[in-house]
């Protein structure tokens, strides 16, 4: 089977144009070179522009080939640690500011979105963590009582109103987190292109950069296509996608292949029993399946996949599992599209950010949770740019360090996988 059948997301374009790219030149001078448009460099761009700097991005694909166009468009606010966890690890004053900006991540979001009228489906009716354990029922306690305290609209969910909300099977109860919601990604990833344009943002797509060099106090960025931006500043946003561009940046970190399901539309009475006011779902297993609907009534299921390249519908077949698991009524429902994108994980699973030389910056590793914290961070990279003030930052700015035996670790990665999965097979 052709792999291209497994590249199309679910997700529809935007009716408005989409940004008109524009082509590199030889020789190009900007204020800022940002490297990879994602929401990560677009958000960037975009704030940056708007701050009157000029701003030149380079994608080695099309807009919307990378992570940002390919996700589950859940818009989850807070880190993988709670805020009391934060402060411990930070200290009170870092981690009061890196639990404040990670309470606001999703708003940045759907601020955007409707401050600028962006045509992008949109729902916020909240995210559910739901628990299948007594263990992990404990846990969405403590955490409820964490955001709670920070005045977070949430609450905690029993069986019955888990089970009524998802229409999902096996679950104990649950955490409902009303400051998330779900998104179109790839509409909001090709509109926000749009706004950056509009911004004057200039856009390269197929071009792929190779070089990197400082040169009298300026930034030297090559592409494979024989083009040279000069700039002050230069953001790697390469993410989960990064090369080795940045010596040692794609090796501190592990990437992860995410697959995705979508079903054929659902049934009315599905529709109405399935997540019929439009939360997304985690669940609380170690190899976690999410889900949500899509705008067009589709169920959206997604999980960790292979680490090759998937060449075959079955290399999906565990996430049909999971999809039959939770939903058993839908057995026999066609699935319609199977597609699968890069997420990066860091050893300490906190997302980080390096500036090794002044004027170059970058931020990768975002657990999954990127669409918030990534469309967030853009606004605060901008701001870094231009104060050179590193409060700015919600983390803070660390050295790149390569994992150790990266490529062992990849393998460890995919042995420990098999095993989690074997083990919350044991707790069904
Ligand atoms: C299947 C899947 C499901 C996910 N679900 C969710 C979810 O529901 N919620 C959530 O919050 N997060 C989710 N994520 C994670 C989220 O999508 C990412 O964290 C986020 O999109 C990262 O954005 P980014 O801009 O940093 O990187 P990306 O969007 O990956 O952009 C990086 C870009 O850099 C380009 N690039 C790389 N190297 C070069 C180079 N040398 N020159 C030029 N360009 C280059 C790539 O082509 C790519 O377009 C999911 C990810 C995947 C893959």
């Amino acid at each position: 089977m052709n792999p291209s059948v497994f590249s199309r997301p679910v997700w529809r374009r935007p009716n408005r144009a989409s940004v008109a790219a524009v082509e590199l030149e030889r020789n190009e001078e900007a204020d800022l070179v940002v490297i990879g448009g994602g929401f990560q460099g677009l958000s960037t761009a975009l704030h940056a522009a708007r701050k009157g700097l000029s701003v030149r991005v380079i994608e080695a694909g099309r807009i919307g080939e990378g992570a940002s166009g390919l996700n589950g468009g859940q818009v989850i606010p807070g880190l993988k640690y709670d805020p009391e966890w934060l402060l411990r690890h930070f200290g009170d004053e870092r981690g009061e500011r890196l639990a404040a900006f990670s309470e606001k991540t999703a708003d940045a979001v759907f601020d955007l979105i409707e401050a600028e009228g962006l045509d992008v489906e949109h729902c916020r009716n909240g995210w559910i963590q739901a628990a299948h354990t007594e263990t992990a029922l404990a846990a969405a306690a403590e955490r409820n009582r964490q955001w709670k305290t920070r005045g977070a609209d949430a609450t905690l969910l029993n069986d019955a109103e888990i089970s009524f909300m998802t229409g999902a099977r096996g679950y104990l109860g649950g955490w409902l987190d009303r400051r998330a919601g779900v998104i179109n990604p790839l509409a909001f990833v090709l509109e926000l292109a749009r706004l950056a344009g509009e911004a004057g943002v200039r856009i390269a797509e197929g071009e792929r950069a190779t070089g990197l060099r400082q040169e009298s106090g300026r930034w030297h960025v090559e592409t494979a296509g024989g083009g040279v931006v000069r700039a002050k500043t230069v953001v790697i946003a390469t993410n989960a996608y990064s090369d080795a561009l940045v010596p040692g940046l794609a090796r501190s970190l592990v990437p992860l292949n995410s697959f995705q399901i979508a079903t054929a539309p659902l049934p009315i009475l599905q529709q109405d029993l399935i997540l019929s006011h439009g939360q997304a779902v985690s669940d609380s297993r170690r190899i976690l399946v999410y889900y949500r609907k899509s705008p067009d009534g589709r169920l959206v299921l997604g999980g960790r996949g292979r680490m090759a390249t998937p060449r075959h519908a079955e290399d999906w077949a565990h996430l049909e599992h999971a999809l039959l698991r939770l939903f058993p009524a839908l057995t026999g429902i066609d699935i319609e599209h199977r597609w699968f994108g890069r997420v990066a994980m860091t050893a300490d699973h906190l997302p980080h950010i390096h500036e090794p030389q002044k004027g170059l910056l970058m931020a990768a590793g975002c657990q999954g949770r990127g669409v918030g914290l990534m469309t967030a961070l853009g606004k605060r990279f901008a701001d870094y740019i231009e104060s050179g003030d590193p409060l700015t930052l919600p983390f803070p700015i660390s050295p790149i360090r390569p994992i150790p035996l990266h490529a062992l670790r990849q393998v460890g990665v995919a042995a420990m996988i098999t095993w989690y999965r074997m083990l919350d097979g044991l707790e069904r």
